[in-house]
């Protein structure tokens, strides 16, 4: 099912479920594909890296080693587990579209549903 995401890269997100409900950050790459979105330093997990010898084409000399170690990740999280803050209203809002008519083109414009103000700035 192709369902278009109303939450795009750049938007300030509420989180609404999971460990970091209730916080809102920054969306750092969106996935439509997966439904979900990677958002700043939310749903952060650690990932433990071992040391760990790289595979070189060469087989000669010392093994190059990757640094180990424990590094923050944010990891994706459901688009349903989040909503988009107005930017006008600074409020987690519903989110519609309505059609515009820009130089003869039709684009299709996100709205607040709470404010009716368009949130997409271009
Ligand atoms: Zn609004």
């Amino acid at each position: 099912m192709a369902q278009t995401m109303k939450v795009r890269k750049g938007d300030v997100v509420h989180v609404l479920r999971g460990k970091d409900a209730g916080k809102e950050g920054r969306v750092v790459e969106a996935l439509p594909k997966q439904g979900r979105v990677v958002v700043e330093n939310i749903n952060v997990v650690k990932r433990h890296r071992r040391p760990r010898a790289i595979q070189n084409t060469t087989g000669m000399g010392g093994a190059a080693m990757t640094p180990g170690g424990i590094i923050d990740l944010p990891a994706p999280l459901p688009v349903s587990n989040v909503m988009v803050v107005c930017p006008v209203c600074g409020k987690p809002t519903r989110v519609g579209t309505v059609e515009k008519t820009i130089k003869d083109k039709t684009v299709r414009v996100r709205v607040c549903k709470r404010c009716g103000e368009e949130i997409d700035r271009t």
